[in-house]
């Protein structure tokens, strides 16, 4: 396995910190807590898709591409990195968005990610909820294609084989950090949304031969599908790394108990995780993905499903920003 045969933009700031959360763990008095700071991944404030990009937008210039397009939910972080990448390389970016919650208040719709979008110079066009994404991405591509761009589809999250790329150079740079202090990892939890962050992190773990198990935690799919797309994604990733075979279906576990009503509508426990860091460590989550898996987190200590004196590493993926679109359901909470 040897990343650097890859194409690869070097923009993130990396390695990203790992530390421990002693208030939080004294709180829950369990297990030992650490936290691997994605959120600090430094692209337009950071998050888990700047990995993914630094691979993806190298693919994109390879092609020669002068149009990026991706998609996501309205407040999608994956949208807001994409277009600061795009910025920052020179290339156009247009994103479809998805409303997946149906909320009407401004902040959402205008504020948090989708400010930032057009800080960065991307246009955006906006689909109902339960529209077919990728086909209406394909369409806009074929559209802007024929207009005489060169356009580079990036799928929703940057989940595919290349993206997923930078979750295996996350697994390598966590391993390579716990070795460096003496620190045995007994698990990983991460949240879980289209999948290529668990997928690149046990494809990466397993070809390392690492024994580290990763948790996802759901915010959208429930728990068949999210767990079959993960191991899909995970397998053609160890393909891609010349590892076909090494990841089994079961390495792949993900908890879905913690979505609620469905994506980007946050839960009592998402809103109280998103407190608890807040105010013990110092900490932003968001409420739509790193606020549900904290609270997956914060549920399976306190219900004992971590043995104490086990060090288990919360992966921050990001996306405070979104904090700034939730204004209201954070202040009713
Ligand atoms: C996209 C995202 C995730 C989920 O990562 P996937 O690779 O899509 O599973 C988690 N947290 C944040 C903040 C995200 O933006």
């Amino acid at each position: 396995m040897h990343l650097a045969r890859f194409p690869r933009v070097f923009l993130a700031h990396l390695p990203t910190p790992l530390e421990r959360m002693d208030r939080l763990s004294k709180a829950l008095g369990g297990p030992e807590i650490w936290i691997k700071r994605d959120d600090c991944t430094g692209m337009s404030t950071g998050g888990n898709k700047t990995r993914k990009l630094e691979f993806l937008m190298a693919e994109a210039m390879a092609e020669g591409a002068d149009l990026v397009m991706t998609q996501g939910a309205t407040q999608s972080n994956h949208a807001r990195q994409t277009a600061a990448f795009a910025a920052k390389l020179d290339m156009g970016c247009h994103v479809l968005l998805e409303d997946r919650t149906g909320y009407q208040d401004p902040d959402y719709t205008e504020n948090g990610n989708v400010l930032l979008d057009h800080l960065h110079g991307a246009t955006t066009e906006v689909h109902p909820g339960g529209t077919n994404m990728p086909a209406a991405m394909e369409a806009a591509a074929q559209a802007a294609r024929a207009a005489g761009h060169r356009v580079y589809v990036i799928p929703g999250g940057g989940s595919n084989p290349t993206g997923a790329l930078g979750y295996v150079n996350c697994a390598l740079e966590v391993l390579a950090q716990a070795n460096e202090r003496g620190l045995v990892i007994d698990h990983l939890v991460t949240a879980t949304g289209s999948s290529g962050t668990q997928a690149g992190l046990v494809a990466g773990f397993k070809a390392l031969n690492a024994g580290i198990p990763v948790l996802g935690i759901g915010t959208r799919a429930p728990k068949e599908k999210q767990e079959q797309m993960v191991y899909d994604l995970a397998c053609r990733t160890a393909e891609k790394l010349g590892c076909p075979g090494v990841v089994e279906r079961a390495d792949v576990v993900a908890d879905t108990d913690y979505v609620g009503a469905g994506y980007g509508l946050p839960r009592a426990d998402t809103l109280d995780a998103i407190r608890m860091f807040a105010e013990l460590e110092g900490i932003l989550l968001d409420p739509v993905y790193s606020g549900k898996g904290a609270a997956g987190l914060i549920d399976w200590c306190r219900k004992g499903r971590f043995k104490p004196g086990e060090r288990v590493v919360f992966l921050h993926t990001g996306g405070s920003v979104g904090l700034f679109a939730y204004k209201g359901a954070l202040a009713r909470g």
